[in-house]
């Protein structure tokens, strides 16, 4: 079997068989091979399963990768910070059953990283030693199913699932307009806004475990806060689509309040700059960003960095010039600033993942996109 994507371009064989397991085994084995169990014939999803049942795993036939596979990914590039350093792998998939064929041939030991937007995520300057999967663009699957339910896969751009809610007559979903990450990003961290949490909408979710295996979870299966979620058996599953449960509402009444709230956003936003949406969580009964400013940090620099002089809870990058590095140091600037002026602990909400600078993932010679 050759393991190389049927997009692989610019680079060897050497990179595939260096991540993906390339010996003849075959993916029936590998994907839903080990659970067993006929997959359930189930109306409104990828290969007929279907939301809020229980757990199953599914089994899919084998198939060839058609994503694309790179090396030496900058990620400033997929970032909305627009800083930072390189995945050392990265792949496109061509869509879910593509992502599932992939994961099915990932080394089991490869460290694994789902990007959506990039809108909450940094990578530290001296890159992230793994693979890096993007979703957005490839998961892109959004229907309105027969029951009510609107299925979205996990690469749809939230504010996409609002308009598409207001569209259809369904209320609930407008906060996403103002989130400007993916399905699997508002899943992971629980984004929400203006009164609305993502896991209040959710009826259940579509994953993929280290083998590709897809697997239905109800939010029971959840434990879910504030910008947190995580799965309360420690399996290493990521969201592959979620189900939302949405009121009916007057189409344009939805629509206008998307309209509100994205009018708000911008005129107390620099969303003109390179940002990563709020850099903290909200205390309890406090604003991070009143703290930041009381403290009179609003406008101080790190290297390209800057706390926005609109917004005292985000960290601009206004020459887009800001290493990660830069980020990092203004992020604990702010930190230690505000707790010895107020004695609170700022606790971070942006994810922070990789290397830094000195520990730079190395660049096989020929290998650079
Ligand atoms: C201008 C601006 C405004 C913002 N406003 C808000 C707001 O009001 N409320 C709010 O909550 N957030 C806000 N954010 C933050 C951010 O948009 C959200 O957290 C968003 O949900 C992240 O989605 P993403 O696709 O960009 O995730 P990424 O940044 O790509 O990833 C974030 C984390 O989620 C994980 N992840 C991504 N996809 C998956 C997946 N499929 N399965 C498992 N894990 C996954 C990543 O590994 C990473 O740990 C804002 C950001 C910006 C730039």
């Amino acid at each position: 079997m050759d393991a190389r994507p049927q997009h692989d371009r610019g680079f060897g064989i050497g990179l595939a068989r260096e991540i993906l397991r390339v010996s003849g085994s075959g993916l029936a084995r590998d994907i839903g091979g080990r659970n067993g169990g006929p997959a359930r014939a189930r109306r409104g999803a990828p290969n007929g399963q279907r939301c809020c049942g229980r757990p199953s795993v599914i089994r899919q036939a084998p198939v060839a990768l058609r994503g694309r596979l790179s090396v030496h990914e900058p990620m400033a590039r997929h970032v909305t910070w627009r800083a930072g350093g390189a995945a050392a792998r990265a792949y496109f998939p061509a869509d879910l059953q593509d992502l599932a064929a992939f994961l099915g041939r990932l080394r089991a030991d490869e460290p694994l990283l789902f990007v959506g937007l990039g809108s909450n995520l940094l990578v530290r300057d001296g890159g992230f030693d793994g693979t890096v999967v993007f979703t957005h663009g490839a998961l892109s699957v959004l229907r309105l199913e027969d029951d009510g339910l609107i299925y979205a896969e996990a690469g749809v751009a939230s504010p996409k699932v609002a308009r598409f809610a207001a569209n259809h007559g369904l209320g609930g979903a407008e906060f996403l307009a103002g989130i400007p990450g993916t399905v699997g990003g508002a899943l992971a961290m629980n984004a929400g806004c203006h009164g609305g949490e993502t896991w209040g909408i959710v009826a259940g979710v579509l994953t993929l475990d280290r083998f590709g295996r897809l697997r239905e979870r109800a939010p029971a299966d959840f434990g879910i806060g504030y910008r947190h979620c995580g799965l309360r058996d420690a399996t290493d599953e990521r969201f592959a689509a979620a189900w939302l449960r949405l009121s009916p509402r007057d189409g344009e009444a939805a629509r206008r309040c998307i309209k509100d709230l994205l009018e708000r956003r911008i005129a107390t936003q620099p969303l003109q700059l390179p940002n990563a949406g709020s850099v903290f969580r909200n205390p309890p009964g406090d604003h991070a960003a009143r703290l930041i400013e009381a403290a009179g940090l609003k406008g101080l620099w790190v290297g390209g960095a800057q706390v926005s002089e609109k917004h005292a809870n985000f960290i601009v990058n206004p020459g887009a010039t800001a290493s990660a590095a830069d980020i990092e140091a203004l992020i604990a600037r702010v930190q230690a600033t505000v707790r010895e002026r107020f004695g609170m602990e700022l606790v971070r909400e942006v994810r922070i993942v990789g290397e830094a600078a000195g520990a730079a993932v190395p660049c096989p010679e020929g290998e650079r996109s």
